[in-house]
């Protein structure tokens, strides 16, 4: 052993000797010692060849090994010398990796191995070993020198290596690292196309070909190295031209056929790898069609699929495939929406005017630039498992920067004077109780606006007088049996049977006449829900104005829904639906005389009488809050379905509500909605759409449940053109698929994007909510103005009547705090509504929490803020074609009444000295889960921008974090940790922002509820249902309730001790561990700083009460 040791030792010790011996060589080079250099490098060589320890010798940094080896490589004239040296390297740079191979870089291996390639092909023929070990080490290269492709460039070096493959196609020996090589080069887009220009596609052509066991490996290196030139457009057309795709088709074929035994799995993958690249460019596109491109990848996917591991071949073609799928324009006239709402006032700049001047035919797609394409085809790949989308970086570009953009502003720009006519909406200020007892709320039955108000009526409790345009007769329900020809249906209704079968008849048939005997079976909905009736509901809907003047009303809406009783769990996503999805749409192409497209429903040729086989579902919308545009039946049991885009615009659709009857049971229906806009949703992770069943509400179950199985939303071939999308480039539109089995025969069913809330309900839970009054409760129904659609928009004001007449309780009314709230600006989140509605019933309520709350403050609300949008089946616009909620800085009286005159009421306030305590408007999310808040702090948003905080001495009471902490210790649905504080530019105009800095609400928020479902809390993996939504409405009041201990300086006083616990409470709010997103909640390192300044006036401690304990349960027990 010792021996051993002692002869691994001398060697080594040898190596060093050899080494030290060759610098000095190398130091006085002589002719003479040509011989000795030669003998020296070829000893250590060997040594190196049969001891790996003297490799780690001479790479060591210590042996300074490789300078010393480098050096006689750039001295050396003698070939075997130099060829003695790159055997060296060759040894060293195999064995330890990528560590040596970065030392030999680092000391400028590189560019000597380039030097020594284009000089010794100088003199033809090259001597192969040489050019065997410079491209060996060059392929090890590769792995570490990222700049080799432009290092070789630069030394001409492209071509030398092009031509060695070039001229040794049979030697595969140097043929493999020769190529090798190039796959590098061509890795660089500039090398691409220079090797292109030098006919390497073509050489590559000669290389790869039809099945073969024999060298595997270099043709798929021949294959990546072509998808890499492939990448470059002017290759690319090149190899179109030469008539490549077909080859390369024949070629994919080819191997699959033959590779039986799935042993070249990788080749299959490289030949679709070039496909890929080459159908980036419209040329390529149109070659693979013409080479029956679809029809070959079709073909051999479906083969594949049922072998798991070819997967990714079958992700590849689809992928190829939607790409070539040809573009297409929607089956419409024009995607402008059906319905046009004249406004009076057009602002040339604004979206009207620009969508109205628009050219003719300018949906029509347009198959965009080729570049533009191909990274957005590349960064799109399968989206099966992709994130939520929401990208930190463009988060992060659209922080507000500019401090005094932050900074609140004290603008008084309107005289006072002209503010002084919503005094009328604070009549609670002036008000002198004494007068009248029992006392009468004055109410405004309709409206007007501070302008033309009409004189205070005295009860509110009786209904309004008719001022409807319509005549009752006009209402009907929306599905009317076939053949009825009455149209009296208000008159019909109790005479209206929906189908034979569900009251024991017998007749077959879709609808059949019921006569005079027939009853429609009203679900009895009065002891479950309060606020709703089937004849209010009606009455309602007759002075509801709609675009359309619809006529007919829905059945769910008239029926009413009752929560559902049964968990509904986030569904889990199946393996493979997408591609499933996908393949059945590119079969439309492959077998085309399977596709029926016929068009069943058509909102823009209404004339056209749509022949009925019993074959075909029946669609219909023609009712508030309805969108269907079109439904074109695909298939037998498949329906292709267009939304209608937003009144006096040309997109925004994304919400859908609309019926559908004739069905058969027991089939499963596949409907795809073919124009959705947003580039993700929460159907691809477990959401599903909601459905309603009449006979199923006739026999007992008047809900709306979650359904739909293989539910999936992707990129589809539909395209409008870069005018119409108003942007750079035309934009694909988007499917969502789902399937739905029926239960019933001669159903009438609803479905929705989520659940409805329409304007009439809304009206008619403010009445009744109105009947819930108490002598103890103020309750007050203004009309704040009427809408663009002629609809009024409610403002109510809810509050405790003062406790009795004399000073002290009249005072202590008028020093209330306003808490403002608000819903529904944007139409499609209809869970905005339910959320307000939970609220609205929390604060009529007789519980002494409840009474405690209105004694506490005034509530000013305004439920719908868009009305018209909500009444027009719209998902964000108002009939202006704009999002009223980026209307707040500038709202137009004309154009933008509700926001106008709501900015009013709080620039009023404002001026009075009764800023507003909380400002909240609810909104609904369509890509996040659970409840949560976006608030403003200039702290939070300037830390996100990373400015050193202390040269903004920036002083921030913490006031507006205590309600969404409140509402996550109280609230299941609630999530503080999806909350953020960060002002953003693209939100400068929103309600949050504007009321925060104009008026100077510190607790300015948008509360955004999920359309989907819970991740944590109580309902984790559960969707949400409206008594979550309107629970979450309830315990925003409890909340509102907790917080006044916090605001008030009295109770401050009584709840000193609790504040030395705040600041604890408060570092434990910023340390929650699952920050989910940049513009979440700052990370721990920021705080010291922050904690000196903080107020403590604002806030007290958070621990759960005894008090806070009995509201919960209380709460859940009405809920559940
Ligand atoms: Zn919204």
């Amino acid at each position: 052993m010792n021996k051993l040791k002692m002869a691994s030792e001398k060697s080594a010790s040898r190596v060093l000797m050899l080494l030290s011996q060759l610098e000095r060589l190398n130091e006085e080079p002589k002719v003479s010692d040509n011989d000795a250099i030669r003998q020296t490098t070829g000893k250590i060589l060997h040594l190196i060849q049969t001891q790996e320890k003297t490799r780690k010798e001479v790479a060591s940094k210590s042996s300074g090994g490789m300078e010393i080896i480098l050096s006689s490589l750039e001295n050396t004239q003698d070939l075997q010398t130099t060829l003695n040296i790159l055997a060296i390297l060759n040894e060293l740079l195999t064995v330890g990796g990528g560590c040596r191979t970065g030392v030999f870089v680092s000391k400028g291996g590189t560019a000597l191995l380039l030097q020594l390639l284009v000089g010794s092909s100088k003199d033809p023929p090259a001597n192969e070993e040489l050019m065997l070990h410079i491209h060996s080490l060059l392929v090890k290269v590769g792995l570490k020198d990222r700049k080799l492709g432009v290092k070789a460039r630069l030394n001409g070096a492209l071509n030398v290596t092009l031509n060695l493959v070039k001229y040794n196609l049979q030697n595969h020996k140097l043929l493999l690292p020769c190529l090798q090589v190039l796959r590098v080069y061509s890795s660089n887009l500039v090398n691409a196309v220079s090797l292109g220009k030098s006919g390497t596609l073509e050489i590559m052509f000669e290389i790869i070909g039809p099945f073969s066991k024999k060298s595997t490996t270099l043709l798929k290196v021949a294959l990546d190295t072509l998808a890499s030139l492939l990448k470059s457009g002017m290759n690319a057309r090149r190899a179109v031209d030469r008539g490549y795709l077909p080859t390369l088709l024949t070629i994919y074929q080819d191997w699959h056929r033959n590779d039986t035994r799935h042993r070249h799995v990788v080749i299959r993958k490289s030949i679709l790898g070039c496909i890929k690249n080459l159908t980036n460019i419209k040329l390529g596109r149109k070659a693979f069609i013409d080479a029956n491109g679809m029809r070959i990848l079709y073909n051999t996917s479906t083969e594949c699929l049922p072998v798991r591991t070819l997967d990714p071949l079958v992700n590849t073609s689809s992928l190829i495939m939607r790409k070539c799928f040809p573009k297409n324009r929607l089956p419409l006239p024009t995607i402008k929406s059906v319905f046009h709402h004249p406004l009076l006032h057009i602002p040339a700049s604004g979206p009207v005017a620009k969508l109205y001047n628009q050219p003719p035919g300018v949906d029509d797609v347009v198959d965009e630039s080729d570049e533009n394409e191909a990274t957005e085809v590349d960064t799109e790949n399968d989206t099966e498992y992709d994130e939520d989308e929401t990208g930190p970086k463009t988060q992060n570009d659209d922080i507000e920067t500019d401090i005094n953009k932050l900074r609140p502003i004290q603008m008084n720009t309107r005289p006072f004077d002209e503010l002084r006519a919503y005094e009328y909406f604070f009549r609670e200020f002036s008000e002198n109780f004494e007068l009248h007892r029992p006392i009468i709320i004055p109410t405004t039955p309709s409206s007007l606006g501070p302008q033309n108000r009409r004189p205070p009526q005295e009860d509110l409790l009786t209904p309004k007088p008719d001022e409807s345009p319509l005549e009752l007769d006009s209402i009907s329900i929306s599905k009317r049996p076939e053949g009825t020809s009455d149209p009296d249906l208000v008159c019909s209704l109790g005479r209206l049977v929906l189908d034979a079968g569900v009251n024991g008849g017998s007749v077959d048939g879709p609808q059949d006449e019921g006569g005079e005997q027939a009853v429609l079976e009203v679900p009895d909905t009065a002891a479950l829900l309060p606020l709703h009736d089937p004849d209010l509901y009606l009455e309602m809907v007759k002075s509801t104005r709609s675009v359309p003047a619809y006529t007919e009303v829905g059945y769910p809406d008239y029926f009413g829904h009752v929560a559902l009783n049964l968990r509904e769990p986030i569904l889990e996503r199946v393996y493979g639906v997408q591609r499933t999805k996908i393949f059945q749409d590119i079969e439309r192409l492959i077998h085309p005389s399977d596709i029926l497209d016929k068009v069943v429903y058509d909102l823009d040729n209404q004339s056209c009488p749509v022949t009925d086989n019993g074959e075909s579902l029946k669609f219909n919308s023609k009712f508030e809050s309805g969108n269907l545009r079109k439904a074109i039946q695909v298939r037998k049991f498949e329906y292709d379905l267009i939304l209608n885009s937003d009144i006096n615009s040309n997109h925004y659709h994304q919400w859908f509500y609309f019926e559908v009857g004739n069905m058969r049971p027991g089939v499963r229906y596949r409907f795809n909605i073919i124009n959705c806009e947003k580039s993700n949703s929460q159907f691809n992770y477990g959401m599903q759409v909601l459905m309603y069943s009449v006979q199923d509400a006739i026999n007992g179950s008047p809900h709306w449940v979650r359904t739909g199985s293989d539910i999936c939303y992707y990129k589809n071939h539909f395209s409008r053109s870069s005018i119409a999308a108003g942007g750079q480039k035309g934009k694909s539109y988007f499917t969502l698929t789902f399937t739905v089995t029926f239960q019933h025969k001669d159903d009438v069913c609803y479905f929705a994007y989520h659940y409805p809330y329409t304007y009439s309900m809304l009206k008619m839970h403010l009445q009744k909510l109105s009947a819930l009054r108490t002598a103890q409760i103020y309750y007050r129904q203004d009309d704040l103005c009427e809408t663009l659609g002629g609809n009024s928009c409610p403002l109510l004001t809810i509050t405790a009547m003062p406790g009795s007449s004399s000073n002290d309780p009249i005072s202590q009314f008028r020093s209330r705090p306003v808490v403002f709230l608000s819903a529904r600006v944007h139409p499609g989140e209809t869970n905005s509504s339910w959320v307000m509605k939970g609220t609205l019933e929390y604060l009529m309520s007789c519980s002494p929490q409840a009474q405690s709350l209105r004694e506490s403050y005034i509530f000013k609300i305004i439920p719908m803020l868009n009305p018209d949008g909500v009444i027009n089946g719209n998902h964000r616009c108002s009939l202006s074609g704009e999002d009223l909620n980026r209307q707040w800085q500038n709202p137009n009286a004309e154009l933008h009444p509700t926001i106008y005159h709501a900015k009013s009421l709080l620039q009023y306030l404002r001026a009075t000295g009764r800023t507003p305590l909380v400002f909240c408007d609810y909104h609904g999310h369509s890509r996040k889960k659970n409840v949560f808040m976006y608030g403003c702090s200039i702290k939070e948003t300037v830390w996100q921008t990373n400015v050193n905080t202390s040269t903004c001495d920036l002083h921030e009471d913490l006031g507006y974090r205590t309600l969404p902490k409140l509402l996550s210790q109280m609230a299941p649905a609630f999530s503080l940790s999806s909350c953020s504080f960060v002002v953003e530019r693209s939100k400068e105009a929103t309600a949050r922002v504007v009321v925060w800095r104009e008026i100077g609400v510190q607790r300015s928020y948008t509360m955004e509820s999920t359309l989907c479902g819970c991740d944590q809390g109580k309902y984790k993996g559960l969707q949400i249902g409206t008594s979550e939504l309107e629970e979450m409405g309830a315990q925003f009041c409890l909340a509102l309730l907790r917080l006044k201990r916090f605001t008030s300086p009295l109770e401050l006083h009584n709840h000193n001790s609790h504040l030395l616990d705040m600041e604890t409470d408060l570092i434990e709010t910023r340390s929650i561990p699952n920050i989910t997103s940049p513009t979440t909640y700052v990370l721990e390192e920021d705080e010291p700083a922050f904690l000196e300044e903080v107020d403590y006036s604002a806030e007290s401690n958070d621990e759960i009460d005894p008090d806070l304990e009995h509201d919960l349960q209380d709460n859940h027990k009405s809920f559940s």
